[in-house]
């Protein structure tokens, strides 16, 4: 079995989907590996690198794509290169499938199984390949770091002969994986800490990490497989009042609220900003989506004539390449193990199986996932 790794597309994403690391397994599992020359360029990896690790090196992408039984990367292909796949090639990646339709169907056409890891079960047993929460635990971390770069402020109090430094206030909204690694570096900066989630258990770990828990009455805010479920346009009208003194007291305010399947709701608008001090900042990590924040530019930092910065990236995770890439090539190559057959050395797909279920999208030349068959 060959699996390849392509380059990324998008020249803002700094990771790649295998590491050396990653790349030894695979091939002591008896798989071959082929990379694209220079993958690892962003993320601190030469191709001397994987070499070593067993992997052949491969300047022919399009030879490689038509060539591998298997294709990993971090984001979804360009649509031209899904034709490329040979006939019952597997492919894994982020692919976005609520917003992707037409990719979707390029691959169903193009008869390659797409295994989307956004719909990988939240279980315990797909908790190794959960890619999700590698990369939001490592995107929360990004985003408080980027904060201290930019303030103004240092986060900590500091008592000194000159006087008194007061901890630098943080908002942290949503607590989701990305939020509760927010907090915890926040925390671990000195910062003082307020949190909300619609989700009561998410409130409760905040304050295991020792931030604020906001409370606000919502409510029903009931929750599924884990997930928040939207909420009613008169549930976010209460929260987003409630909310808003908080926000205009803090220096920072990071947002990573989502619904799962749906857009990010729009929890700040832009009068709560303009209430906001000069010098403070708002990041989104929910920007790519359409964002959390009214006027936040995916990709770009907007300041206000008030001086309030919002900053849209959509890729806080790409500012840890390393790491970021660490963490997703074992979700993958953890995920290759897990379904490899060892006798035939091949990913069979059974669609009876409760992760695969889940995450393969296409397979056979048709859709087969339930959330996109009609
Ligand atoms: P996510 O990225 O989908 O959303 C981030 C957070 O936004 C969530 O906590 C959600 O409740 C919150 N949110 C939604 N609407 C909101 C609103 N109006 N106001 C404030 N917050 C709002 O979440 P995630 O980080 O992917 O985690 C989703 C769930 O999956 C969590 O319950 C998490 O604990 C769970 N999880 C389970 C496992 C596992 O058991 N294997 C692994 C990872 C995550």
């Amino acid at each position: 079995m060959k699996i390849f790794a392509p380059k990324e597309t998008d020249p803002d994403e700094t990771r790649a989907a295998l590491d050396p690391v990653g790349t030894k397994k695979l091939s002591t599992l008896g798989v071959t590996v082929i990379i694209e020359s220079g993958l690892g360029d962003s993320s601190g990896h030469r191709d001397e690198d994987y070499r070593e690790a067993g992997a052949e090196i491969s300047s022919e992408r399009n030879a490689s794509l038509a060539d591998a039984d298997i294709i990993v990367r971090v984001r979804k292909p360009p649509a031209d290169e899904i034709a490329k796949l040979k006939k019952g090639a597997i492919h894994i990646s982020f692919l976005d499938p609520f917003n992707e339709s037409s990719l979707i169907e390029a691959f169903a056409k193009a008869d390659a199984t797409a295994i989307s890891l956004e719909m990988l079960p939240r279980t315990t047993l797909a908790q190794k390949m959960d890619a999700l929460s590698s990369q939001a635990n490592l995107a929360g971390y990004a985003s408080v770091i980027l904060a201290a770069s930019r303030m103004k402020t240092i986060l900590p109090m500091m008592m000194t002969p000159a006087g008194t430094i007061s901890p630098a206030k943080f908002f942290i909204l949503g607590i989701g994986v990305a939020g509760l690694q927010a907090i915890a570096t926040a925390k671990r900066l000195g910062a003082r800490v307020t949190a909300f989630d619609v989700r009561p258990e998410a409130l409760e770990q905040a304050e295991s990490l020792g931030a604020k828990a906001l409370r606000i009455d919502l409510g029903e805010t009931k929750s599924e497989g884990g997930y928040a479920k939207e909420m009613t346009p008169e549930q976010i009208k209460i929260q987003i009042e409630a909310q808003a003194k908080v926000c205009a007291q803090s220096d920072v305010v990071i947002t990573t609220a989502k619904v799962f399947g749906r857009k990010p709701p729009v929890l700040i608008k832009k009068d709560v900003v303009a209430q906001m001090q000069n010098g403070s900042l708002i990041i989104d990590l929910a920007a790519e989506g359409g964002g959390n924040v009214e006027g936040v530019v995916a990709g770009e930092e907007v300041t206000t004539d008030k001086g309030v910065t919002l900053i849209g990236l959509t890729n806080y995770e790409g500012l840890v390449p390393q790491n970021a890439t660490q963490v997703y090539s074992s979700n993958i190559t953890n995920m290759v193990e897990h379904f490899l057959d060892e006798e035939s050395k091949t990913f069979p797909i059974d669609l009876e199986d409760e992760l695969l279920k889940g995450c393969v999208i296409t397979h056979g030349g048709k859709i087969v996932h339930d959330r996109f068959t009609s």
